[in-house]
């Protein structure tokens, strides 16, 4: 394709998660867009696992679906099993996930992004910065052709200077079948980005028709399955089940007996690996007392043999992949289609961003998704949204789009990111969140899409079903507390009360255990006809109301105790309910306030509350 001469008000580099909606978005913004990446059809590709959301990750795939993003409506193009995750908890860490087809997600992916008004693919390699007094102007070819841009979106996830790893191999790559960016990477090095390394790793994929399934558990989805994006409400493929199989003590013996032939455990890679999930050679050296882990038998698809055995990761060497996999129950006579394998590549630190993902230094220069140290698809659909979208409103002169922290986990997600950096693959979990009550999967667009609608970033056909979905909201919320009930008549309904004479509104009723919608259609039908995702925020508004009013204070109390002074000698180690980690750094660096443990990487919302109110409390007087 000819480019030579081309001018974009942005150009996205990288056809990944995080670049498709950063494209998407910039173009919603009504600028002209051009996204370069290695190869067509390899945009959308789904590195490691084809699965899409879990806890934490369902809130953002939710959050981006509410800014009108796609990652959610692509999942659910693809998706062939559909859980919701701690579905035995509340409904604030309750997590929708799905596994996808992956050759279907990319399609998909390709078609939406090769149909969207605005954006003109550009297949190339980007190999500089044109940088002119620390301000972007467009961005190098390796074909030498330029594109000038007053704003430039990097998204190159695990390519700057990747190197995979199996075993004693090495190949330069940014994942298996494709290449790696290495002169992009040295000229960012060059121009004294902040950069460090990191490592993740994949497991071998398997070939179903050599797997035994007969004897494995068998793990089916959500008969009433949860769609990712709001916008849909029934599968679009038929759907499959996953099966759950062990390893064991021959598996552990054959592992220990080559670990030093584990790229990733014998020290051949520097680049720090995620802690929570670890490869399988991690598992086995780590918690050298189990004598098994689970594995997940998930298809990759429905029309494709290839079976991804989630939990074994892995560097090992092929041949040691296969004798380990051997071992396996159901997986005796299994055939490897790919060897799993470790790679290592450079990230940028985000800590040299601003709250919109732009570089401090370098003006109109934006970062998003794996290059920003973090891992997943979703985390980088979130970044390259919102990366996207203010390159979009920084060249159109108008105001950035942010999140704070008390409205999305797109806010505690960049927040964490570009206060606290990362030193290990930064993946999203909701206990990242303090405000996670109010923070829900079922309330993202209640949240996040009015804010899309005055940014421009949300289109009609969305907005128009939010307005509808916010008046029938507000209409059940009416009924609910025009309702009052005394203790007889909810008895009629079948809810049980204390015999107090208190009367009670529906709003009240329905936050008791066991009281849903259908007991309150006794009194007004209405309630009982309601879509399911209204009823579901409904009925999550009403079990946290009381909650919401204290985190409210416990936020207001966070907010002037800051600053609290925390006692030098306090014993850390016997404190219950922090996580090993976080007692060994707050014991080795003794914070002296909380707003200096806050700072400590790692540190959780809900670990600070527990230091918080553990250091409050009076020293019980010896006798
Ligand atoms: P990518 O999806 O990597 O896309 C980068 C894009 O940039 C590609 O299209 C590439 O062609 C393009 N590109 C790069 N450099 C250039 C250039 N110079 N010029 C033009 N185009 C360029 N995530 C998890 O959540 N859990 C896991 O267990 C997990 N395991 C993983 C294991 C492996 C081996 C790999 C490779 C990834 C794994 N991931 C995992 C991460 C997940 O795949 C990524 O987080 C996600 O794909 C990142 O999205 P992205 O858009 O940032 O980058």
């Amino acid at each position: 394709m000819k480019h030579q001469g081309d001018w974009f008000d942005v150009v996205v580099v990288g056809g990944g998660h995080a670049g498709i909606e950063a494209a998407l978005a910039a173009a919603r913004l009504g600028v002209s867009v051009a996204l370069v990446t290695h190869r067509f059809d390899r945009i959308g590709v789904m590195s490691c696992n084809p699965a899409v959301g879990g806890l934490g990750k369902g809130h953002l795939v939710r959050e981006i679906d509410a800014l009108d993003g796609v990652i959610g409506r692509l999942a659910d193009m693809a998706g062939i099993q559909y859980r919701v995750l701690n579905r035995r908890k509340g409904p604030a860490v309750r997590g929708p996930r799905v596994q996808c087809d992956r050759a279907v997600y990319a399609d998909a992916a390709q078609r939406m992004i090769g149909d969207a008004s605005g954006v003109t693919l550009i297949e190339g390699e980007v190999i500089d910065l044109d940088l002119r007094d620390r301000r972007v102007a467009g961005v190098h070819l390796a074909d030498g052709a330029r594109l000038p841009a007053p704003t430039v979106v990097l998204t190159t996830g695990t390519f700057l200077g990747g190197v995979i790893h199996r075993g004693e191999e090495r190949v330069e790559a940014g994942r298996v079948g494709d290449g790696s960016s290495i002169r992009l990477a040295a000229r960012l090095r060059d121009a004294a980005f902040a950069m460090g390394r990191l490592k993740t790793g994949t497991p071998p994929r398997l070939d179903t028709r050599t797997i035994d399934f007969a004897d494995l558990d068998v793990q089916p989805g959500d008969e009433d399955p949860t769609m990712m994006s709001l916008c849909n409400h029934t599968p679009a493929l038929p759907q499959r089940p996953c099966h759950i199989t062990h390893t064991n003590v021959s598996t552990h013996a054959v592992i220990r007996d080559n670990i030093g032939r584990s790229a990733m455990y014998a020290g051949a890679i520097s680049g720090q690996g995620p802690r929570y999930c670890p490869s399988i050679e991690d598992k086995v050296m780590r918690f050298a007392d189990r004598e098994s882990h689970q594995i997940f038998l998930e298809p990759e698809g429905l029309e494709t043999p290839a079976v991804y055995p989630n939990g074994i990761s892995t560097s090992l060497p092929v041949e040691v992949q296969e004798a380990y996999v051997r071992t396996i129950k159901g997986l005796e006579q299994a055939e490897i289609l790919v060897p799993g394998y470790a790679i290592e590549y450079d990230y940028v630190d985000p800590r040299s961003l601003d709250r919109r993902l732009a570089h401090r230094e370098i003006e109109g220069l934006f970062l998003a998704g794996q290059i920003n140290g973090t891992t997943g698809y979703e985390e980088a659909a979130a970044q390259g949204l919102l990366a996207g979208a203010n390159a979009a409103l920084e060249v159109k002169g108008e105001d950035p789009f942010v999140v704070d922290r008390a409205t999305g986990y797109l806010g505690v997600l960049v927040d964490d990111l570009t206060r606290h950096g990362v030193s290990e693959p930064y993946r999203m979990f909701t206990s990242r969140a303090e405000f996670r009550l109010r923070l829900r999967a079922d309330n993202a667009d209640q949240r996040l899409t009015p804010l899309g609608v005055s940014a421009g970033l949300v289109g009609s056909k969305r907005s128009e079903a939010f307005e509808c979905k916010k008046e029938a909201i507000g209409a059940a919320r009416t009924a609910l507390e025009s309702i009052s009930l005394s203790p007889n008549e909810a008895r009629a309904c079948g809810i049980e009360l204390n015999a107090d004479g208190e009367r009670r509104d529906g709003m009240t009723l329905l936050g008791l255990p066991d009281v849903s919608l259908i007991n309150l259609a006794q009194i007004n039908p209405m309630l009982g006809t309601l879509d399911r995702v209204v009823a579901e925020t409904l009925e999550a508004d009403a079990l946290y109301r009381t909650y919401l009013e204290r985190q409210d204070e416990d936020v207001a109390r966070l907010q002037v105790e800051e600053s609290q002074a925390l006692p030098r000698d306090f014993d850390y180690a016997s404190l219950s309910g922090l996580s090993n980690e976080l007692r060994t750094k707050l014991t080795a660096q003794r914070p002296e306030t909380i707003g200096q443990a806050r700072h400590i990487e790692g540190m959780t919302p809900a670990a600070l509350l527990l230091v918080l109110s553990a250091t409050r409390r009076p020293k019980r007087r010896s006798a």
